[in-house]
């Protein structure tokens, strides 16, 4: 079995403790182990801090030379990665890719950010935000907003569901602005994020230090942060509402980004027709979000709202696009879903959709643990799709509970936009909603409702139903995080994503001086 161990301080931990057990969720067998205690994280800190003055003297070009380097380095052992991630998450061989895949392009598309930073900046090692203003009637006296590296250490935290992308696509945007890492994967699935970090490490591609791996608990390493150090955590809106309340944090100041739980929705209007381009693409992302990865995704729709008078037709579309998972052992051809990662997961899935299939009815699939073609009868994670039609769109649990699975819910509502805004509401802050029409009147109301309560939207038209990607996929470009539930948090979105690693300070004085310390023109 393999000892997952971390590495810290410039070298790598076993661990003093009693082991957690990793297990491939498809079989129950165990594959790899893994503990941090022991660790001296003043030591981790300390070591952290070194790398970070070096980061901080790279220029852009350095920083994007380094990151595209760590991301080819990754393709080249793409097809070992997800390997382990096909073992070790019960993933799929797409799913693996979805995760591994995004995790290179996230690297590579920061890269990308960092040469247009040094071709834009060169060796100006801040960030301008805005322009110049004047700030009173003197006309030399004038303002501009810079951001400039904080001086501190970016303590990352992942969920299990992305232990490839996760690490990397935060890490990404972190070495970009000059920060180093200390990274904790979650322990069941963190098999792959192990691996890459020996690749990291053996590649000598970063400054020492750059990235430091906790493959365990976290033991006092939070409590040791300061004013100019941050944490990015992702995961649940429990865990993520305990860490916030860390001792010390509020007085000190520690910089918090949190991405929790999200009870993402896809939107159909009225003008939607059976069997259209939009239809059978609403159709298609649903059934998407629910099996890949089994449901396990931060961004999968949960709540479809549907006109009433769709519904059937939507969710006999539904049930036909579904028809063809092939639930099992992803290592076994022709199996198209994975089991859930955890014995804990198939127990909260299950139980998630007990709950909802009180207030509603299931119309596809079941709330009992299935077996897995390809795996022994009663071994292994397995859980069908499944659909649980709700009697409406008002207030219930399918608006208060996330069923992190195969599970989508769907909603009929009277089909105007302000309900379906209001609905979308109820669960008090999402990631991301999709709305399906090609009605502006509708469409507009919707950009008037939702958006305060989401931190991404697609809109769905005709002419771009065959060319928006799937809702679930976070693009680099554009921001990831949402509001309330969500956690409040904002990750990605090119440029913006630097900012949490970085303090903005208004300058004021003679914009003249200012504009040749600055480097920019000053008329
Ligand atoms: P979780 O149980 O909250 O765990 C998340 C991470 O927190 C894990 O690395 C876990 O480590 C760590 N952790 C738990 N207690 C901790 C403590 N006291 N101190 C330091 N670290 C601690 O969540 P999960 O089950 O892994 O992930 C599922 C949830 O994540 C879902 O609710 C999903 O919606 C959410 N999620 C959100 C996003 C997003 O971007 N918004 C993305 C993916 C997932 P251990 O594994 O070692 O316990």
């Amino acid at each position: 079995m393999v000892r997952l161990k971390s590495y810290v301080a410039g070298g790598w931990h076993a661990g003093t403790g009693k082991p957690a057990v990793l297990v491939n969720p498809a079989t129950e067998a165990p594959v790899a182990e893994a503990n941090a205690e022991g660790i001296d994280h003043e030591a981790v800190l300390a070591h952290a801090r070194l790398a970070g003055a070096e980061l901080r003297r790279m220029t852009w070009a350095q920083r994007a030379a380094a990151i595209k380097a760590v991301a080819k380095l990754f393709h080249t052992h793409r097809e070992e990665l997800l390997d382990i991630a096909q073992v070790n998450g019960g993933n799929t061989r797409g799913d693996a890719k979805f995760d591994v895949d995004g995790a290179i392009g996230t690297l590579s598309a920061y890269a990308a950010t960092g040469e247009a930073l040094d071709a834009r900046l060169g060796d100006r090692n801040f960030l301008l935000d805005g322009d110049m203003a004047q700030l009173t009637r003197a006309p030399r006296f004038g303002g501009q907003h810079v951001l400039t590296t904080r001086r501190g250490v970016a303590v990352h935290i992942n969920a299990f569901n992305f232990p490839a992308w996760g690490t990397f696509e935060k890490a990404a945007v972190a070495w970009l602005a000059g920060a180093p890492v200390v990274s904790k994967p979650a322990t069941a699935t963190a098999h792959v994020t192990f691996r890459m970090t020996e690749l990291l490490v053996e590649s000598g591609l970063l400054p020492v230090g750059a990235f430091q791996l906790v493959c365990g608990s976290t033991g006092n390493l939070l409590s040791l942060l300061g004013a100019q150090d941050s944490l990015a955590f992702t995961g649940s809106n429990a865990t993520g509402a305990m860490l916030r309340q860390t001792p010390g944090f509020a007085e000190r100041g520690v910089r918090v980004n949190v991405e929790a739980d999200s009870l993402n929705a896809a939107v159909l209007a009225a003008d939607v027709e059976p069997g259209s381009e939009v239809w059978s693409t609403a159709v298609r992302h649903v059934a998407t979000d629910m099996t890949q990865k089994a449901g396990q995704k931060c961004t999968a729709i949960r709540r479809v709202m549907v006109p009433e008078a769709l519904c059937d037709a939507f969710i006999d579309s539904l049930r036909e696009q579904l028809a063809g998972t092939k639930v099992g052992n992803p290592l076994v051809d022709g199996v198209t879903m994975g089991p859930v990662s955890t014995a804990a997961q198939l127990r909260d899935v299950l139980a998630g959709i007990r709950r909802l299939a009180e207030e509603g009815q299931i119309v596809h699939g079941s709330a009992d643990r299935v077996d897995g073609e390809g795996s022994e009868a009663g071994k292994g994670y397995f859980v069908t799709p499944t659909v649980v039609r709700m009697k409406h769109a008002g207030a219930g649990v399918v608006h208060d509970h996330e069923v992190f699975g195969p599970v989508s819910a769907i909603l009929p509502y009277d089909g105007s936009a302000l309900a379906a805004g209001e609905a979308v509401g109820r669960g008090c802050g999402s990631l991301m909603t999709t709305v399906y029409s090609d009605d502006r009147a509708w469409l507009g109301t919707m950009l008037e409702e939702a958006p305060p309560w989401l931190g991404r939207m697609m809109l769905v038209s005709s002419k771009v139903a065959d060319q928006v990607t799937a809702p679930g996929m976070v693009l680099p470009q554009s921001i990831h995080g949402g509001p309330g539930r969500a956690g409040g948090g904002e990750e990605l979105g090119g440029e913006r994503g630097l900012a949490f690693y970085m303090q903005r300070t208004a300058l004021q004085g003679d914009r003249v001086i200012l504009g040749k310390l600055l480097g920019i023109e000053v008329k």
